[in-house]
């Protein structure tokens, strides 16, 4: 293939029967635009970008070691200091979700020496949602025990209290999904 060639047709690495102007912006291979991968930097191929989410997966078995309970006991803390302030729940499960939430991902960040991986956020996640219902359980069980003797009146009051702690669960989940993938996409 001679120098002219290259220029005028490029055809895509995969599919040499297809033409096209696009090259990946990592590797410079040609690629036709069902290869082509739309980024924030341009057209790359699949295989670089591949690579790339590799990159991402930075995390060792030990990060999720750390992170798991780290993430569950500032969970279950949350949780148990919603139920001992007990003044206008509402706010209160939303300051709690949020603050908690921006600790334990600052936390897991420092812990895990700012490695990363999509499982690492999952499972924090996970772990900050389970930590937060350890509290809400002993209502839960006291809600069935009422509702076994037939004590309503008691019971709203109780399942209120439930809801409040769910509400903190949902608030410190996405806080900690939303924080951790942010930082994925600003160290590219
Ligand atoms: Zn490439
Ligand atoms: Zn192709």
């Amino acid at each position: 293939m001679t120098q002219e060639d290259q220029d005028v047709i490029l055809t895509c690495t995969k599919h040499p029967n297809r033409e096209t102007l696009i090259c990946c912006n990592r590797c410079d291979q040609p690629i036709c635009l069902d290869c082509a991968v739309s980024t924030p930097t341009g057209y790359r191929c699949k295989d670089c970008v591949k690579e790339q989410q590799k990159r991402f997966n930075s995390s060792l078995s030990r990060d999720y070691l750390i992170a798991a309970p780290a993430a569950f006991l500032l969970g279950a803390i949350g949780s148990f200091l919603l139920y001992q302030l007990n003044f206008s729940s509402l706010i209160t499960a939303i300051l709690l979700g949020i603050g908690l939430g921006t600790v334990i991902v600052r936390l897991v960040r420092y812990l895990t020496g700012k490695r990363r991986s999509k499982t690492l956020n999952k499972l924090t996640a996970t772990a900050a949602g389970l930590g937060g219902a350890v509290p809400i359980l002993r209502y839960l069980l006291i809600f069935f025990k009422m509702l076994f003797t037939g004590n309503y009146g008691v019971m709203i009051g109780y399942s209120i209290s439930v809801g409040w702690g769910v509400l903190y669960i949902v608030i410190l989940c996405s806080t900690i999904l939303t924080n951790m993938r942010g930082f994925s996409i600003q160290k590219r």
